[in-house]
């Protein structure tokens, strides 16, 4: 079989894989065990990446970013997901940074943004609150103007690097009269802030990792120029500008765990033995690799169309929706086939496939539901 290469890469994206796959397998690969033990990953790896120019790479080098567009974060996002890397929180503090790059004003983007491609801020966005998940019209934490502050007080849940972002993507109501129009964003720095505290990080299924956490506000005060975008009231209209990028980088973040599965799987199979043979031979293992093989691959062909489409500008929410949630299901049905075949050793921590079974459950649920993904498809339908 000819091997498919996805059509956006190139040979200059491949001398970069191979760079960012030599820091992946010196400076994340042999901490992972030790980073879902301690429930996240050293606050030292974010700047050797960022000194390695990993971070922001579809950033202008004008705002310190790498220059490059959404091929070269595809590269290192699929690195990290076909080896089950699922700590390092790289996606959301990319999405943290387009929302500045996108709504911010210059004075923003110079302030933030360079801090955000070396590693010395760290990134997360803070929509989520106990009572508002998919309905995030029902965001309650509260940003009253006081002269040239916000006084914020409220809190969030399950956020992503919770426990050690420095800079906060901060979804927050600025009218309680208005549902919609009544969202604005501040971009919260949160070291050393008064009133700001992170709460547990949260024990969760998968994703060992991971340091999401609840993070509260008490009276927190946020100078006025935080604000993102002109004016106050934006903040819905922002958040649907910028989730098909949310949402396409998890669809790829479930292609490139369902590839490393699959190589993973096929590896295993031909040295395991049952019946005097290996068990590659049997045909249910063959039919089996056949469909999990079968079914990454139109995830691939169909990744790789959104990634184009986001190259050109072109990426709708819709078909970012479809893509979310049809490639995040099928990544749930592939792992749960790839653990199968491994028999009792699948469902071991030590096995990349338990790891990734595991992390992938999760996939279903945040950056809107697989179900709020149908409700947003249906309606072009
Ligand atoms: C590990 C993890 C990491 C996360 N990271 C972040 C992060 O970095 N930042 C952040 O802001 N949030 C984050 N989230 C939150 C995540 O986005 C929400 O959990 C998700 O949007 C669902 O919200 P909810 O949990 O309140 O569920 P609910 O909204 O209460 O949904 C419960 C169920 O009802 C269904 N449902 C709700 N409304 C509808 C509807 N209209 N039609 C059909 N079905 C519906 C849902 O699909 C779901 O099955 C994270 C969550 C987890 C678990």
């Amino acid at each position: 079989m000819n091997p498919y290469v996805s059509p956006w890469m190139d040979d200059d994206l491949r001398t970069f894989r191979e760079t960012v796959s030599r820091f992946v397998e010196a400076e994340m690969v042999p901490n992972d065990a030790r980073w879902r033990a301690q429930h996240h990953v050293d606050r030292e790896t974010w700047r050797r990446a960022g000194e390695t120019g990993l971070l922001l790479l579809d950033i202008p080098t004008d705002y310190g970013g790498g220059g490059g567009d959404f091929r070269h974060e595809a590269v290192f996002y699929e690195e990290l997901a076909r080896r089950g890397l699922s700590g390092f929180g790289q996606g959301v503090h990319s999405i943290a940074a387009h929302y500045v790059l996108n709504h911010g004003s210059d004075a923003q983007k110079q302030r933030w943004l360079p801090r955000l491609a070396s590693g010395d801020l760290i990134g997360a966005i803070a929509m989520t609150e106990p009572g508002a998940g998919s309905d995030l019209q029902g965001i309650r934490t509260r940003a009253v103007r006081q002269g040239d502050h916000y006084v914020v007080n409220g809190s969030k849940i399950f956020i992503t690097n919770g426990g050690s972002a420095t800079l906060l993507m901060l979804v927050v109501r600025t009218d309680p009269a208005d549902r919609k129009r009544g969202l604005s964003i501040l971009m919260v720095e949160t070291e050393a802030l008064e009133g700001y505290r992170v709460g547990r990080v949260l024990d969760k299924m998968g994703m060992a990792a991971q340091d999401t956490a609840e993070l509260f506000f008490e009276n927190v005060r946020v100078p006025a120029d935080c604000l993102l975008g002109p004016e106050e009231g934006r903040g819905m209209y922002q958040m649907m500008a910028d989730l098909p990028y949310e949402r396409a980088i998890i669809a790829l973040c479930g292609v490139g765990a369902m590839e490393g599965a699959i190589a993973e799987t096929s590896r295993y199979v031909k040295e395991r033995k049952a019946f005097g043979q290996a068990i590659g031979n049997m045909q249910n293992i063959r039919f089996k690799l056949a469909e999990v093989a079968t079914i990454a691959r139109v995830a691939r062909v169909f990744i790789d169309d959104c990634i184009v489409k986001l190259l050109e500008g072109k990426l709708d929410t819709e078909t970012a929706s479809m893509a979310k949630y049809w490639i995040t299901d099928m990544q749930q049905q592939v792992l749960d086939e790839c653990v199968q075949m491994h028999g009792g050793y699948g469902s071991m921590n030590e096995y990349l496939v338990c790891r990734m079974f595991a992390d992938s459950r999760v996939q279903r649920i945040y950056g809107g539901t697989n179900e709020i993904m149908k409700e947003l498809i249906s309606r072009s339908v």
